[in-house]
This record gives C-alpha cells, structure tokens and sequence, in this order.
C-alpha cells in the first residue's frame, strides 16, 4: 500500500473491507425515531423514570455531547466519533480495515501497548519498526517496511512511553506517500505547548484519523471517552460497526457538564506543565539518573544506572512507577507520570535517600 500518490487518490471503497462497506448496521429504536414525542412505548424500557432518565436507553450519535466537542474542538460534529476510551477507536479501525490473517498494521516501538493486543484479538500482523535512537520517526525505515498487507500506521504523538512529539512535517510525509489509514494518537495533545494536533490537517489527508481522549489532561479516565476525528465517510464507517449504546448516558451527562467549563483543565496542565520542569531539573541532578528525556506529556521517561533496584526501592516506600526497562531503545527507564507538588515531592526525598554505594 505504497505508492506516491496524491491524497485525492484515496480510496476508502478499495481499503475498507468489503463485508464492512456492505454492512447494513442495526437500527436501534431510537435510529427508526428520533423526534420529540409525549409517550415512547419502542425500546421495551422500563417506563418509570428516575430523575437522570437512566431509565432509557443513551443517545446512541451522542448529539448533545458532540455539539459541545465540535465547538470547542473547532471541527464539525460530522468529524468526530466517540467512543468508550481510546480503546474502541483502535478497534474499530482494525476491524474496519483489516482482514484476519491477511492484514497487517504497522507500529514504531517503543509505543503504547493497545495497537498490538488489538491487532492481535483480530489476527492481524503487527510490522514493527523501531524509532531512530533520538525518538525521532525513521521515515526511510517505515516505507521500507510497507507492503501490500500494511493498511493501518499508528502513530502515537506525544508517544508513550517516550515523551516526545513527532514532527508535523514528517507524520504529513507519511501520509501523503502511504495509501492506508494513517491514526495519529493524541492523547498527551493537551501537554504540547503551542497546540500541535492535526485535526486541522485533516481537510487535507483523507487517509489522517487523529486520536485523542479525555482520560489524560481532562481527568476523565474513570467515565471512558476517547475521540475520533477523521473524514466524515471514515466516521461513517466507525459508526456503523460499534455497538450501538456505546457511550453511556452517565457518561453523556457528566462529560457534557464537566465541557461546559475549561478553566479547570486549563489550570491543571499548567500546574503539571510547571511540575514536569521542576521534577525533570531535579531529577536530573540525581546521581542515580543517568538521563532525563525531554517531555511534551504529562510524564517523564528516566533512564537510571539501575532501573529494577529504583523501582522495587520506590514499591517499598509505596510509590508506583512504570518500568519500562524492557521496550526496545528503554533500557534502564522507567516511566514517572507527573503528580501533585506533594506527591512529586514524596517521589524526591525518597529517592534522595536512595542508598548509594
Ligand atoms: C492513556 C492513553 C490513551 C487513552 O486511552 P483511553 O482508553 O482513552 O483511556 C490512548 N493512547 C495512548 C497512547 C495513551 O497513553
């Protein structure tokens, strides 16, 4: 699925799987109606209501959640999907374009875990290709690596676990060359200073799909919501293949409530923005440090002489960390999500007593 291709070329009807193209997806009660009515006897609900209405079934195009997302996102809700978490988007994408046994997606390691697992719940060929040794994206390696059974390229951008964001140009490179689905996961967007997303390139590359989710910089993981921009014939697709109620009306209620007021969000990434320079200076200062990679997320990557004995030292004095020590180019690191001023400063004095030998 290379060629040099202008994006125009494109197209969706030879990449999508045809069972997925000729899927007439199930009509719910609330797709057959959708208006205003006195009395709903079509969905077999419980007709007592409780007062958030969890009674009836969710909003199935999630309307009212999406007019908020679309105007605060700058993007028609045509181009927006949502789904429980990240999760269901990059399943999704697998299951639309990939065919079992036959399909591969490809992935640069070290990366975050969700696109292997998926594709391997579907039985699709991961190509893995690592990143340069600066985390830079190794672009003659990528083209290289795809064949005609690459559909999908993930991108994670800021990447987890490393921290850093790709460049524009070099993703946007990719895209125009590749003649798969290119998904950009942004789910650290929020922690890049200036504001880096490509949903404003999607106007531009058919084949783009940008990430991003709400369980990072909004502090909504525990509700489950992950986004999807894309083309509004991709969204389409998406569409038809989830589960009908994917998103909650809890769900639907409390996103929309907490969207009403960004200030909140705002402050805490400048807060964790401070507290991710003032724990990477110090951290950097420790003997036991060999490294601190530079971060555009809301964690930092640390190689240390001995990763193991510092993140069982840390465990004893109740303090999680990830290791990361065994993903290729991560040797000796571990992962260090940035907390409050408190909880950063209990991770520094208990590695300032670190014993030292
Ligand atoms: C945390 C994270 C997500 C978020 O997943 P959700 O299912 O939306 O909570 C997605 N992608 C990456 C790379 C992440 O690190």
């Amino acid at each position: 699925m290379l060629s040099t291709f202008t994006p125009t070329d494109f197209s969706l009807e030879k990449l999508a799987r045809p069972n997925i193209l000729a899927l007439k997806p199930y009509a719910s009660a609330r797709d057959e109606f959708e208006g205003e009515a006195e009395v709903f006897l079509d969905a077999n609900e419980n007709p007592f209501d409780t007062t958030e209405g969890f009674n009836r079934y969710p909003d199935p195009h999630q309307k009212k959640l999406k007019k908020r997302l679309s105007e605060l996102k700058n993007i028609a809700a045509k181009h927006i999907f949502l789904g429980n978490g990240s999760d269901e988007p990059i399943d999704l994408l697998i299951r639309i374009f990939c065919t079992p046994h036959q399909d591969a997606i490809l992935t640069l390691a070290p990366t975050y875990g969700m696109y292997e697992v998926s594709a391997q719940i579907h039985a699709v060929a991961m190509q893995e290709v690592k990143l340069n040794p600066d985390f830079t994206l190794p672009l003659a390696d990528i083209f290289r690596a795809i064949d005609a059974s690459t559909k999908l390229i993930f991108i994670c951008s800021p990447n987890n676990p490393t921290g850093n964001r790709f460049a524009v140009a070099d993703i946007l490179s990719i895209c125009a060359r590749f003649q798969g689905i290119v998904v950009v996961d942004e789910a650290y967007i929020d922690f890049c200073e200036p504001d880096n997303s490509l949903v404003a390139q999607l106007e531009k590359y058919p084949n783009l799909v940008v990430l991003q989710t709400l369980s990072k910089a909004w502090g909504m993981a525990g509700l489950r919501l992950g986004l999807a921009f894309a083309s509004a014939e991709i969204i389409a697709l998406m569409n038809k293949v989830k589960p009908p109620y994917n998103i909650n009306s809890f769900t639907q209620q409390a996103v929309w409530k907490i969207l009403q007021n960004p200030t909140t969000k705002t402050a805490q990434v400048e807060a964790i923005l401070a507290q991710r320079a003032t724990l990477a200076a110090a951290l950097a200062k420790l003997p036991i440090v060999l490294q601190v990679f530079p971060s555009e997320a809301n964690f930092l990557l640390v190689r240390f002489r001995d990763a193991e004995a510092v993140y069982n030292y840390l465990l004893q004095h109740q303090i999680i960390v990830r290791n990361r020590s065994k993903q290729p180019l991560c040797d000796n690191c571990l992962r260090i999500t940035i907390g409050t001023v408190h909880q950063n400063q209990a991770l520094m004095q208990a590695l300032g007593q670190y014993p030292q030998t």
